[in-house]
């Protein structure tokens, strides 16, 4: 499984783009990223992307669906793959409202027209089959609900996970569990800091209490080492191998 940071930056920190992650350029996890320019930087295209799975509502994690729904809209049908749009409760009327707020009508149809994707609820506890990737959801604690973590696990075996913003909840250490890699959010570095998120403190706790996943730290609001992890940065693209039967 390949994973590719979009973006690694916190909302309003000038350290990297907004959230953004592609997996084996077929599953774009959050959409704050400017997608279609990262994508082609890595030489992938929005193209070829058929799951799209949202964490929540917020500016950074999903402005940019209107950009890449409007690429999408403009290509042939049969140069793309089939779309599924996946999140909390809501996404469907979300992604909506995004697409009249950005483009007005026209988009809007088109993208109901030409792209058609197909939406899907996620809640705490669903476990299903989505565009080739078993997708499993925890509901996690942050400052807007429905809040979601996942984990991604690919017909080879690796599973990813994604913390989404959270705070240190049950849901965070559901997602996290079984996981060969997670990308988690770290926004602050010298305590705790505002609005239901991870800050380094509880991030330190949670790499030593999982010795055999690799951490890549995220949606940050500066870049610093922290042992035992990785740092992401803007494009850094790991390639996950399968090893979750053996953390026991
Ligand atoms: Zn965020």
């Amino acid at each position: 499984m390949r994973l590719s940071v979009l973006g690694s930056g916190a909302a309003f920190s000038g350290c990297g783009c907004n959230a953004g992650y592609l997996v084996d350029g077929a599953v774009l996890v959050d959409c704050g990223a400017p997608v279609n320019v990262m994508a082609h930087r890595l030489r992938a295209t929005v193209s070829d992307v058929r799951l799209i799975l949202l964490t929540h509502f917020h500016a950074d994690h999903t402005f940019g669906l209107p950009m890449v729904l409007g690429a999408l809209s403009s290509r042939r049908r049969d140069d793309r793959a089939p779309l599924v749009i996946a999140g909390p409760v809501g996404t469907r009327e979300y992604v909506q409202r995004l697409l009249l707020a950005g483009y007005g009508t026209h988009i809007l149809g088109l993208v109901g027209s030409e792209v058609q994707p197909d939406y899907v609820a996620l809640q705490d506890g669903s476990d299903v089959e989505l565009a080739g990737y078993r997708v499993r959801a925890h509901a996690v604690v942050h400052s807007t609900g429905p809040s979601l973590a996942y984990a991604l696990t690919d017909a080879a075996g690796a599973t990813v996970g994604f913390s989404g913003d959270s705070t240190q909840c049950a849901g965070l250490l559901r997602a996290l569990s079984g996981c060969d890699a997670f990308v988690c959010e770290c926004t602050g570095w010298d305590g705790p800091v505002p609005g239901g998120h991870l800050w380094a403190g509880e991030v330190e706790q949670l790499v030593r209490a999982h010795p055999r996943t690799t951490f890549v730290l995220s949606h940050m609001d500066e870049r610093r080492e922290l042992r035992g992890a990785l740092v992401a940065h803007d494009l850094l693209t790991l390639d996950i191998a399968p090893r979750a039967e053996e953390q026991g």
